[in-house]
C-alpha cells in the first residue's frame, strides 16, 4: 500500500479569528480509524524537499464511522504550512496523508485516574477528541483548562459548556491571558495563565491523576517543569508538543 494518500478537503469553518477546521477526507476507505489523540500528518506543496513539506495535525474528533475527520489549525503569522492552508486549499482541494499516527492517547482500559488535560489555542485538538469518546463510559474526573488571549479565541466553548453541564465528571476552565472573563457567569474564566490554575487546585500531590499536556513548548515545558517542582511524578506527565 502506498504510504501517501490523497485526501480531500471536504469542509472548512472559521472558528476564530485566526483559527479554522479543515475536514479531511479518505475517499480510498469507508470509515477513517484512529484512537483519540493522534494526528495526521500532511504533505503540503510548499517546497521542493520532501521534509521541509510535512506537517502534522491532531484530529479535533473522535472517529464517527465516516471517512473524515477535522482539523484544528492555527494561522501563523509567515507559516508557510499554514499560510498554505488558509489561502490556497479550498474545499475540493487535495493533500497528501499518511495513516493516522502518534502515540499521545489514553489507555484503551478503563480509566482509574483522574485526567487533567491542560492546553492552549489548537493544543485543545486531541482532548475534544478524547473526550467526545470517554466521557460518556468513564467513571473517572475529566478537568480541561484552555489558555487562549482574549473571549473570541475561546475554541469550541459552547460543546466544552454542555459536557459540563451533561457530566458531573467533566469541569471545564479558560484562563484568558490579555482581557478579563466574560461577565455572563456561565463560564469557570480566569484572567490569567493555565499555570494558576493547576497550581492552585493540584496543590496537594496526589498519585491518581494524569496530567496530559498538549501545545507550543513554550507552554508545555513550562507546565511540566512546574508539575515536577510541585512534586509530580513524570510517569504522571504525559505531552504532545506541537513545536
Ligand atoms: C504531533 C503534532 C500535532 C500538531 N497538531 C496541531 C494542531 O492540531 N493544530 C495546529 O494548529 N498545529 C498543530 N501542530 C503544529 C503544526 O504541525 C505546524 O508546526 C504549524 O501549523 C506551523 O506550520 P507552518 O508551516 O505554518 O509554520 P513554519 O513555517 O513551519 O514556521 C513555524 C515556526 O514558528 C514556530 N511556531 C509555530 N507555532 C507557534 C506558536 N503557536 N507560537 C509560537 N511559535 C510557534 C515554530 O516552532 C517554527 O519555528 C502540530 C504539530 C505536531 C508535531
Amino acid at each position: 500500500m502506498p504510504k501517501w494518500k490523497e485526501a480531500v478537503i471536504r469542509r472548512i469553518t472559521q472558528r476564530s479569528p485566526n483559527v479554522r477546521s479543515f475536514w479531511l477526507e479518505l475517499p480510498d476507505r469507508e470509515e477513517l480509524n484512529y484512537r483519540p489523540g493522534q494526528f495526521l500528518t500532511l504533505d503540503l506543496p510548499i517546497s521542493d524537499r520532501r521534509r521541509e513539506r510535512w506537517r502534522s495535525y491532531s484530529i479535533a474528533d473522535a472517529p464517527d464511522g465516516t471517512n473524515q475527520a477535522e482539523l484544528c489549525i492555527v494561522r501563523l503569522p509567515d507559516g508557510r504550512g499554514t499560510t498554505y492552508l488558509f489561502e490556497g486549499a479550498e474545499v475540493g482541494s487535495t493533500v497528501l496523508t499518511k495513516e493516522p499516527g502518534g502515540v499521545f492517547t489514553l489507555p484503551e482500559r478503563p480509566l482509574d485516574f483522574s485526567v487533567v488535560m491542560i492546553c492552549t489555542g489548537t493544543g485543545v485538538a486531541p482532548f475534544r477528541a478524547m473526550l467526545q469518546e470517554r466521557l460518556a463510559r468513564e467513571k473517572n474526573d475529566f478537568h480541561l483548562i484552555f489558555g487562549c488571549r482574549t473571549a473570541e479565541d475561546i475554541l469550541y466553548r459552547e460543546e466544552f459548556e454542555a459536557m459540563a453541564e451533561q457530566y458531573p465528571n467533566f469541569r471545564y476552565t479558560v484562563c484568558l491571558s490579555r482581557e478579563d472573563p466574560p461577565a455572563d457567569g456561565a463560564l469557570e474564566a480566569h484572567r490569567g495563565y493555565v499555570h494558576q490554575v493547576y497550581r492552585e487546585q493540584y496543590a496537594d500531590v496526589n498519585d491518581d491523576i494524569r496530567f496530559y499536556l498538549c501545545g507550543w513548548s513554550q507552554m508545555v515545558d513550562e507546565a511540566k517543569a512546574n508539575l515536577l517542582e510541585m512534586g509530580y511524578d513524570e510517569q504522571q506527565i504525559i505531552l504532545e508538543l506541537y513545536g
